[in-house]
């Protein structure tokens, strides 16, 4: 199981700007181009048919996956990217470094599950964070997205910002959020933020200010228990902030989602938490329950973290029926159908971004394979003992 490469190095680049500059390219078919084609636009060539054709159309730029032509007489202007980058197709944009030839993919234009990092930089230091912080200055990332946001697809349905903790430079990102309301005000906004940003009403405000119908926070809360919260985020004084921020952000009628990631620290307490999530937070958004994605600090702290979900099991259906009996819309992500008890199925979510989803042999011969979660290919993957295919008996799926 390996994750679809989503950064790595060209491998020629040629005609680019100087060493210190970074670059947005949009990579484009062009037999789709009409008159459209702009400073950010990089033609997709396979042979030199394409590169005339490419030139004709007024392409600038041109990008060569996996070997072949010599670029060099046709455009000034390249770049080749190696096999493994095959995927990339029409409309997605990649974020270059010509200097140390580094890339990173921005956007899929197919994807639903795109996700812009806004930095590493974190307040928290989260015992199982799959993106360990990093205390650099990366402000260079907001530039990036800022020159990447006019070149996404209107269309799509969906984009995230995550970090680290995208609201560390608050001012900087939410003229962002404004940015994407105006360019994209027909995709839904999701935030992953540690929420403690918003306990400073000045930062509630100009979130609010964005006015966007469809942007969402998605905060955790890891546990009831104040002290529980704060030793899993590693920052003291955490969860008051963070429920402090909820509680700020639902007064001015903004859209919140709770997290709550199951590892061995905060499942055993799971019931006691959906109870308080239904007694004091009632009027959030959704509640997400989510399975742990073995990478980053997850694999450093896997004896602390571990547990097999099938352990939990009965747990998790109690708190979704606490949390829905209370008329909460509640989610389970990340976990497969087969370790879920049955009268939460509906509730299971396919929630793991495609390029980092698989699936084991034992999931080919299962019923529900299409519409289970199945599991991360990222970090090193732990497997329950509860794992089994699923067969399907008098029409319905039935576990063997
Ligand atoms: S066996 Fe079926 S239910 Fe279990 S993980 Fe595979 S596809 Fe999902």
């Amino acid at each position: 199981m390996k994750p679809l490469p989503l950064s790595g190095q060209v491998t020629a680049v040629a005609g680019l700007p100087d060493e210190h500059d970074r670059v947005v390219l949009r990579l484009r078919a062009i037999t789709e181009r009409r008159g459209d084609v702009g400073i950010h636009d990089a033609a997709l060539v396979q042979n030199m048919d394409d590169a005339a054709a490419a030139q004709a159309a007024g392409f600038q730029t041109a990008c060569l996956i996996g070997n072949g032509v010599d670029l060099g007489n046709i455009f000034p202007q390249y770049i080749k990217l190696p096999g493994q980058f095959a995927y990339l197709g029409d409309g997605d944009i990649i974020g270059l470094h010509p200097h140390s030839r580094k890339l990173r993919v921005l956007y899929r234009r197919a994807s639903s599950h795109n996700a812009f990092l806004v930095t590493e930089r974190c307040n928290h230091y989260c015992l199982m964070c799959s993106q360990p912080p990093r205390d650099i200055d990366d402000g260079w990332i907001l530039d990036e997205i800022a020159e990447a946001l006019p070149l996404i697809d209107p269309t799509t349905r969906t984009i995230g910002f995550t970090g680290g903790e995208p609201l560390l430079e608050w001012r900087r990102f939410i003229a962002l959020l404004d940015m994407t309301r105006t360019l994209l005000p027909d995709t839904s906004v999701h935030v992953l933020t540690n929420g403690r940003g918003f306990a400073s009403p000045e930062v509630v405000s100009a979130w609010a200010a964005i006015s966007h119908p469809q942007l969402c926070a998605g905060i955790p809360i890891y546990s009831a228990v104040d002290h529980v919260h704060d030793y899993v985020v590693q920052a003291r004084d955490a969860f008051d902030e963070t429920v402090l921020g909820i509680l700020r952000l639902k007064d001015k009628g903004q859209r919140v989602e709770i997290r709550v990631v199951l590892h061995r620290i905060t499942a055993p307490r799971l019931v006691e938490t959906c109870t308080w999530i239904a007694r004091n937070l009632p009027f959030v958004d959704h509640v997400a329950l989510m399975g742990l994605e073995n990478t980053g600090f997850a694999l450093a702290n896997q004896d602390l973290l571990w547990i097999d979900p099938i352990e939990y099991q009965q747990d998790l259906a109690l708190g979704v029926s606490i949390l829905s009996s209370a008329g909460l819309n509640v989610s389970v992500y990340n976990l497969p159908l087969c370790l879920l008890d049955r009268k939460i199925w509906t509730y299971a979510v396919q929630s793991i971004s495609d390029w980092k989803n698989a699936y084991l042999p034992i999931c080919d011969d299962c019923a529900v394979r299409d519409r289970c979660a199945g599991f991360f290919s990222t970090g090193r993957m732990r497997e329950s003992r509860g794992l089994q295919a699923v067969a399907v008996h008098d029409g319905t799926a039935a576990v063997t």
